[in-house]
């Protein structure tokens, strides 16, 4: 048996998306597009040999940027447009599946990302001994007939009564034949398949779904499920390098902390070199610039700045992408002054401005055994490292 997936993917959405925005389909939950998720449960299905999706020809971009994933790859022939209607992108895709001859299609909204593999192995099991076969739930709550001023009219009996879903598996044979005759005789008013075979004297069995496989209508309904897909935390790291050298002067600031000394450090700023490593650090997990993109060097407005203003800005920024900063760790090159008696004050400063507590703020420093510039005692150099976690749900996301 060929089977193959169809994902119809080519409706506007508008009740869930809004004006300027892209459909459901290609809203993002857990950090990737509806539509990728519901690729990827019929990608990762061992049964499925070709998948079939329609789209409109406005979201071109949007899907491109939907199946870039690589386990999509495999299965998936290249994408027809839609047309006016579902039944219409649905017969469009049934007539472009046609090439490669499959014996079953299974007929699946993009909406739908939830589908688990339980529940396509079913449909296809039930393929193989009925032309039909439709993911369904059964009616749980009690249903009410209503008068037309709202009344409850009577009480409809819910036994054998069920809510149709997709998956929609027919023989596709049968499927497109139907199709094409719905078509011919004008009949567009089908809203899914299985009321089309109904039409076409097709049996269609019943196979037991859950409400884990709802539609993805309303706004509501999006928040749901990224709820439902729970956090999504990515981590990330950042580096940052820098080098001040002395000149005259009787105290340097390393780490947001005035240590005396027989030179200062020369720059623009108070030329802490420890914080504009962190800085760069920060500006690094999110691909941010350097600390000369935020504060250029020539603009006078920066000078003799404390550069706890840097790390602090670089902070803010972390905290718009809806990060947080895990851990940081920097080590000073130098000779002298010596660090270690003013470790515990470098912490505290640099807690200050980051946030984190002193066990999240690592401060080493070492000599390079008189070797070098720092050896020679002409500057200090510093490196730090930056360690964030970012949400991969939501603006910004994965990008
Ligand atoms: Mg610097």
């Amino acid at each position: 048996m060929k089977i193959t997936a169809l994902i119809v993917a080519a409706g506007r959405g508008s009740r869930a998306s809004g004006p300027g925005l892209l459909p459901k389909q290609y809203a993002l939950i857990g950090g990737e597009p509806v539509l990728t998720h519901t690729l990827r449960a019929f990608a990762l299905h061992p049964e499925i040999q070709a998948i079939q999706t329609v789209i409109h020809p406005d979201d071109r971009d949007a899907y491109a940027a939907a199946v870039t994933v690589p386990e999509l790859r495999l299965k998936l022939v290249p994408a027809v447009h839609g047309g006016s209607t579902r039944q219409a992108s649905v017969r469009l895709g049934l007539e472009a599946l046609k090439v490669i001859e499959p014996s079953v299609v299974l007929i699946h909204d993009a909406a739908r990302p939830f589908v688990d593999t339980a529940v396509i192995s079913q449909v296809i099991d039930a393929l193989r001994s009925a032309p039909g076969a439709i993911a369904a739930a059964p009616v749980a709550d009690t249903l009410k007939r209503a008068t037309d001023a709202g009344f409850v009219a009577s009480t409809v009996e819910r036994a054998n009564l069920w809510r149709a879903q997709t998956p929609q598996g027919f023989v596709f044979a049968a499927i497109l034949d139907a199709h094409l005759r719905a078509a011919q005789g004008g009949r567009a008013d089908f809203t899914d398949d299985a009321a089309l075979a109904e039409w076409a004297g097709i049996a269609v069995k019943l196979v037991e779904s859950s409400d884990r496989n709802s539609k993805i209508t309303t706004q509501d309904d999006l928040a749901m499920a990224a709820s439902r897909l729970g956090p999504d935390y990515e981590t990330r790291t950042g580096t940052g390098f820098d080098v001040h050298k002395f000149t005259d002067g009787d105290h340097v600031w390393l780490c947001g902390v005035k240590i005396p000394h027989d030179k200062m450090l020369d720059g623009h700023s108070d030329a802490d070199v420890g914080l504009h490593a962190l800085t760069d650090a920060l500006l690094g997990t999110i691909g941010d610039g350097d600390i000369g993109t935020h504060f250029p060097p020539a603009d006078p407005q920066w000078r003799g700045m404390a550069s706890s203003k840097f790390l602090a800005h670089a902070a803010q920024r972390v905290a718009e992408h809806g990060g947080k900063i895990i851990n940081v760790d920097i080590t000073l090159l130098c000779e002298a002054p010596r660090v270690g008696p003013h470790r515990e004050a470098m912490q505290a400063a640099i807690s200050q401005v980051l946030g984190i507590g002193p066990g999240r703020i690592g401060i080493k420093a070492t000599t390079t055994e008189g070797l070098g510039f720092t050896g020679r005692r002409e500057g200090i150099a510093a490196m730090a490292q930056a360690t964030v976690q970012l949400p991969a749900i939501g603006p910004g996301a994965r990008k």
